[in-house]
């Protein structure tokens, strides 16, 4: 059975796939649409990661296609509908990058309370910004705000109450008397109370019609003065100019940006030098060691999908929290 593989994969679980299937893995082979349109005419399954567009022409060009794994979570480059219609199942690396979002939110929302760790160019310089620097904010006692309250909101509750934060999480599938605020510590809110009430709000909701520019310039009003803003879940919940202006205003102490409307961010953007905003190009969910996780959990999951359900299904991701 032929697997391609046309997006980043971890060098041992490709060798795990190599050992039982006729593996096609090539990085770069999302960037040669005709050469992957090759390789998929006798493929049974496809891995990718969030470039592949995974749409009616790729699986026109697969007429044995199976199953598609996917090194992520997000599905948005996926037709599933389309998928489903033949029978193609997609199999998302659920859970296996969650710690690498969860301390991502921790580590940046550190940074921007205390708002000391942008003045290395000053300080290298002979300046010394002690008066500017000294009113950063202690991240314990402080409140979190977590719209949507899914595996990676659940993580990084747990993550941040180990630091002495309060906990409020806004989810609509989770009723108030739902079991998972007593088993978590979190508090159930609506979103405007915990607009209002957050040191800290973070993302962590699909983008669906219901969530796209969630976080408009209204809600960014109803946030407290001097908050802060995460968003690693996907562009377009957060209005991007909206932010910009909170963040050149002082309303709001800072923000971090790890997903965009447009990727990558064109030249020119909106976001070019506003103080205090931290951006990074969607590697929320990518560390080393994530990479494994989500490479050994597909590859797994892709060959039970092929073989049938007979391989171990024990894994180190099922450890984490
Ligand atoms: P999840 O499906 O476990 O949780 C999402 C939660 O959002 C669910 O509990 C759902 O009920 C809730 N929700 C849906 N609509 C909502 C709404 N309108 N308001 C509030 N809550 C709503 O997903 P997850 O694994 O926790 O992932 C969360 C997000 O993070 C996704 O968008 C995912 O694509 C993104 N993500 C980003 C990275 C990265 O590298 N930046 C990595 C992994 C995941």
């Amino acid at each position: 059975m032929k697997i391609t593989i046309c997006e980043f994969m971890d060098e041992k679980s490709v060798q795990n796939l190599r050992d039982r299937f006729d593996v096609t893995y090539d990085a770069r082979l999302v960037d040669r649409p005709q050469d992957l349109a090759r390789a998929l005419e006798s493929a049974d399954a496809l891995v990718v990661r969030n470039r592949t567009q995974v749409n009616a022409a790729l699986l026109a060009a697969a007429p044995r296609l199976r199953v598609v794994g996917r090194l992520g979570v997000g599905l948005d480059n996926i037709d599933v509908a389309a998928c489903e219609a033949r029978g193609i199942a997609v199999i998302p690396a659920t859970g296996a990058n969650a710690l690498a979002v969860a301390e991502y939110v921790i580590a940046t929302s550190m940074m921007l309370l205390r708002g000391a760790y942008l003045s290395s160019a000053a300080v290298a310089a002979g300046q010394w910004p002690r008066p500017q620097l000294s009113e950063g904010r202690e991240t314990a006692g402080k409140t979190l705000g977590l719209v949507g309250f899914g595996g990676i909101g659940r993580l990084t509750a747990q993550l941040a109450q180990a630091l002495g934060m309060r906990v409020l999480a806004y989810d609509p599938m989770l009723d108030a008397g739902a079991d998972v605020w007593r088993a978590t510590g979190a508090s159930c809110s609506s979103l405007d109370d915990l607009l209002r009430a957050a040191d800290v709000v973070s993302l962590h909701v699909p983008l669906t019609e219901s969530t796209r520019n969630l976080m408009d310039d209204s809600r960014i009003g109803l946030m407290k003065q001097g908050a802060v803003l995460v968003n690693t879940a996907r562009g377009g919940i957060v209005d991007e100019a909206a932010l910009a202006r909170a963040l050149r205003a002082g309303r709001l102490a800072g923000a971090a940006l790890d997903v965009f409307e447009r990727e990558p961010v064109p030249a020119g953007s909106n976001l070019a030098d506003v103080p205090n905003l931290v951006l990074t190009p969607h590697i929320g969910g990518v560390t080393r060691e994530s990479n494994e996780r989500v490479s050994a959990m597909i590859a797994e999951r892709v060959a039970r999908r092929l073989l049938g359900p007979t391989t171990n299904e024990e894994h180190p991701w099922q450890h984490v929290a």
